[in-house]
């Protein structure tokens, strides 16, 4: 097995993974909350985890790989204030607030479809699993790290913080976190200033509510995480993720339910992916440059010049490290969809090099250092790098410039197979393949034609079919192993 280095935000260092129970590995992705179509800086998120998913198990480890969709329980303030997102589209379309849910997942679904992300092995939802929810509320309060106010339980930060490190993960000690937040009046229920709620009171009118032992409420949007993760995957478990802006309170929080809950610390290693930005602004619903893949994809929005391909737009999230911010353009996004082609085209030359009885190139070498990329910490710009090493040496190879043996010809098309096709997720346009394929058959059967018309010595023949490919694009190349082409 490859020594893998996670940077683990827990610890603030880089760190080698090792799992628990090697070969299985347990992940845990914080899920899309569906009362809105994801727009692409979710997507980026998303992408990521797909990519290191897909790096794990192609290392051979068993991956049991659980995101969530977050379908109740998420108030508009992500402190316990304002209406539940679900209950106030649903007012405002006319419709219930599971017909909300039901239309966004699947949405999602199309879209990490489109973007070619593996479904993950288990997609829970918040609201399939209130009785986990509830028993673990049940489980902090008689622990002592949660009380009950007039139908709303809180957990009580300050006094786990007194057994506990609460700001551990991002570094941060109470009275840094205390200053943060506003001062408590005296209407509040809550006794603590950085208290978050466990379980919430149903108000009257509140559509989305279950019966429990402090009466008719829902969920906080913190404890679906701690619940269900440990469902899954145990209570203490590999690697949780999310995007960066979940560490200081959702994922601060899910760590102190977990924590007061079973006295462990629930994850060994923390990954943050970083933000997706517009001339620097985060993407966001609310800042209003949070475009939608669809948008994406067609062109229609006035921050897009053109339309991108899925494929294209992948490419253009993995030639950034996820740790890093990566700011959208169009211009980046047009150098992107070029240097996808042209991975792509290698792909088709490769297909048909001719071999030699030895080797310029150093293949093995460059496949080890696609590794050593992959191992640092899920480099995926230096994987990409190295990728396009293996695209100049085919295109030199077909130009008959540099020399490859057979078994290095076959060891490159493992590398694509494994790399971009597994780790990276790309995949050929199916259309286009589509065309490849259908290119590469057509031409094969014009070689031999063209091949017989040499042997009957009917050279008319022969240089009209190589003047007519070239004059449409194709050029025709003689050598002692046969004919070769390239567009
Ligand atoms: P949400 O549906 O808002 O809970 O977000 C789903 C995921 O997308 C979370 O992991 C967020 O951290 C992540 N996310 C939200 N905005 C961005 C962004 N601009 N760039 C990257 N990830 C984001
Ligand atoms: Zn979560």
């Amino acid at each position: 097995m490859q020594r893998l280095y996670i940077t683990n935000t827990l610890t603030r260092k880089k760190e080698e993974f090792k799992p628990l129970h090697a070969p299985l590995v347990g992940l845990y992705v914080c899920g899309p909350t569906v009362y809105s179509d994801v727009h692409l800086g979710n997507c980026r998120t998303f992408m990521s985890f797909d990519m290191i998913y897909r790096y794990l198990l192609h290392l051979g480890y068993k991956v049991r790989y659980v995101r969530n969709i977050t379908d109740a329980g998420h108030l508009e303030g992500d402190r316990d204030e304002g209406d539940d997102k679900f209950a106030k589209k649903a007012k405002l379309e006319q419709v219930e607030p599971m017909e909300i849910v039901q239309k966004y997942t699947v949405g999602f679904h199309e879209v990490m479809q489109a973007f070619n992300n593996l479904p993950p092995s288990i997609e829970p939802t918040a609201t399939g699993h209130i009785c986990e929810q509830i028993e673990m509320v049940k489980e902090i309060m008689a622990n002592g790290y949660a009380y009950e106010s007039n139908g709303t339980v809180y957990f009580d930060v300050e006094k786990y913080s007194k057994a506990f490190n609460y700001g551990q993960l991002t570094n941060r000690k109470l009275e840094e976190l205390l200053e943060g937040t506003r001062e408590l009046s005296g209407q509040d229920e809550k006794r603590g200033r950085l208290d978050f709620a466990l379980w919430i009171k149903a108000k009257p009118e509140t559509l989305m509510k279950w019966p429990s032992p402090w009466g008719w409420g829902f969920p906080g949007w913190h404890i679906e995480c701690s619940a269900m993760s440990s469902k899954y995957l145990g209570d203490v478990f590999d690697i949780h993720g999310g995007g960066m802006d979940l560490q200081a309170t959702h994922h601060t929080n899910e760590i102190a339910q977990s924590q007061a809950c079973k006295h462990k610390a629930p994850v060994n290693y923390w990954m943050h992916t970083n933000m997706l930005t517009v001339n620097g602004v985060r993407m966001s619903k609310s800042a209003g440059n949070g475009f939608l893949p669809q948008e994406l994809f067609s062109g229609d929005h006035p921050l897009l010049e053109k339309g991108y391909a899925p494929m294209a737009v992948r490419f253009f999230m993995l030639q950034t490290h996820y740790s890093s911010t990566l700011d959208f353009s169009n211009e980046a996004l047009q150098a992107s969809e070029k240097g996808y082609e042209r991975l792509m085209d290698a792909y088709t030359t490769l297909q048909q090099l001719k071999a030699s009885d030895k080797s310029t190139e150093d293949i093995a070498a460059l496949q080890q250092k696609c590794y050593e990329a992959m191992n640092d910490d899920f480099n995926t710009p230096v994987l990409i790098a190295h990728l396009f090493d293996a695209v100049r040496i085919v295109n030199s190879v077909n130009d008959g410039k540099l020399q490859l043996t057979e078994k290095d010809i076959a060891l490159l098309k493992k590398m694509y197979q494994d790399f971009v096709f597994d780790v990276l997720g790309l995949k050929q346009h199916a259309e286009s393949s589509k065309h490849t394929q259908a290119l590469e058959k057509v031409m094969e059967m014009v070689i031999e034609i063209r091949a017989k018309a040499k042997q009957e010595k009917n050279f008319p023949l022969s240089d009209a079919i190589r003047d007519k490919l070239t004059a449409a694009g194709i050029q025709i190349k003689d050598g002692k192993e046969g004919s070769s082409w390239k567009l």
